[in-house]
């Protein structure tokens, strides 16, 4: 799905850019855009903005980050003058003392340059629960559902279209990324996502395919048995060899996922 924008409901644009198989949404009316997170760089936002031509080059008239991750609010600041919505804690991890720049360039050095030049610009445009946005004569719903991928993450509904945006609570081909997440929150969260779903709802992850209402409901009991597996551990029941072999996530990637669901349990995340 690369290089084109899929239109899955009537006005609503997702495309997937091959950086991170990312999923950029634009919801798209009477020529106003608001469009789910600005990517990594200024070079990546530049390249999301002149795709936004092949949609009638519509005004940003919002731009929603789906949480705080850099690579979903680091090209914020070339969007301006549009407001910004996201969750308040998203906001501040996306602030100076939030550390998503020395991530960036952690995960990235070969774009250390690029990442320097990044002006942090988080949301202004903040809630805790949920907000409703206006685009064009269409209403966008932002939900924060609970902690999961990080302690900000927000679903987006779309009035009239039966689409559900989960940021990066959902990904598709890849394993979740845990690192700044709340694994014994997140099973609730995802089943929270599969609540909002249909047999016919088109679901968008941050990352990865297009999925649909088993997507869903297989990545949020994969989350689940993790959080499980993390509790037998924490009981003495499981040595940590066993849970990450019986991880659903398989060996590469569930050592951390559960080393931080044990420090979940011990109580040290808040
Ligand atoms: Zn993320």
């Amino acid at each position: 799905m690369t290089g084109r924008w899929t239109e899955i409901a009537d006005g609503v644009f997702v495309r997937r850019y091959r950086f991170y198989q990312q999923n950029i949404v634009a919801v798209v009316d009477r020529g106003e855009a608001l469009v789910v997170d600005t990517r990594s760089t200024y070079r990546q936002a530049r390249e999301l903005l002149d795709d936004l031509r092949a949609l009638g080059a519509p005004r940003v008239a919002a731009v929603v980050n789906t949480h705080g991750h850099y690579d979903h609010a680091f090209g914020n600041h070339l969007f301006r003058p549009a407001p910004i919505w996201g969750h308040v804690r998203a906001a501040a991890m996306l602030g100076p003392a939030g550390g998503q720049r020395e991530l960036a360039v952690r995960d990235l050095p070969r774009l250390a340059k690029e990442l320097a030049e990044v002006e942090l610009d988080p949301p202004d445009r903040l809630f805790t629960d949920g907000a409703a946005v206006e685009v064009g004569g269409r209403r966008v719903l932002l939900a924060h559902l609970g902690r999961g991928h990080t302690d900000n993450d927000i679903v987006l509904t779309v009035a009239g279209a039966d689409v559900v945006v989960a940021g990066d609570l959902l990904e598709n081909g890849a394993a979740p990324y845990f690192g700044d997440g709340y694994p014994l929150d997140w099973p609730a969260t995802a089943a929270a996502i599969l609540a909002l779903t249909t047999e016919q709802t088109v679901v968008v992850p941050g990352h990865g395919d297009l999925g649909g209402r088993g997507f869903v409901a297989q990545q949020a009991a994969d989350i689940a048995a993790l959080a499980d597996l993390a509790r037998h551990v924490h009981e003495g029941a499981l040595d940590i060899e066993a849970a990450v072999a019986a991880s659903p996530f398989g060996t590469q990637g569930s050592r951390e996922p559960i080393e931080r669901a044990l420090a979940q349990l011990r109580g040290e995340l808040g």
